[in-house]
């Protein structure tokens, strides 16, 4: 692995198209990571993996495709299902994705790993921080600054790519 590789946790095509830009302009090499159990149903799991593979193949990057397994992200948010989304159920839900991110980044000899999570002017990218920085390597890059958000949003009309309107788990449907 080069000093500049790095792994990016993709949460989906839209919040990765300026969180590439932005990583390209600082000299980073992305490889995209797709490990989202978090999303439901299965049917949103492929529409969300789609619209990467398609920005994917637009930045002619490598993206890994991570199991899913929703069984075992509902036993880590036990209790919070009830929760508004942004309380509790998220920050464990974060630290469930970034610990696969951050597993995968050593198995992988990759010394450096970030989210696009904090493209999402929804999230809070400081708590996103506090969670990832309890695993090695992890990057905090704030990827809504520099008008992150609104590129991703006009990048993704250009790319035509498909744009959920929730923000994964069956929690945060309909609300
Ligand atoms: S609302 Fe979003 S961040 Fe929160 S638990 Fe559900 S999928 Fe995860």
């Amino acid at each position: 692995m080069e000093e500049k590789d790095i792994l990016v946790h993709a949460c989906c095509g839209p919040c990765s198209t300026a969180s590439i830009e932005r990583l390209l302009e600082d000299g980073w090499n992305p490889v995209l990571y797709f490990s989202n159990s978090n999303i439901y149903p299965l049917e949103e799991v492929q529409r969300r993996y789609d619209a990467l593979e398609k920005v994917a193949r637009t930045y002619s990057l490598q993206v890994i495709h991570e199991h899913y397994n929703h069984e075992r992200w509902l036993e880590s948010v036990k209790g919070h299902e009830g929760e508004r989304e942004g309380e509790t159920r998220c920050s464990l839900c974060f630290a469930f994705n970034l610990k696969e991110a951050s597993l995968k980044a050593e198995e992988l000899g990759f010394r450096h790993f970030t989210t696009t999570l904090t493209v999402s002017r929804f999230k809070n990218s400081k708590r996103i921080f506090s969670v990832g920085e309890q695993f090695p390597g992890f990057e905090q890059i704030d990827f809504k600054k520099k008008g992150g958000f609104e590129k991703s949003v006009r990048l993704s009309k250009e790319l035509g790519l498909y744009r959920q309107h929730y923000c994964g788990c069956e929690f945060s449907m309909h609300k």
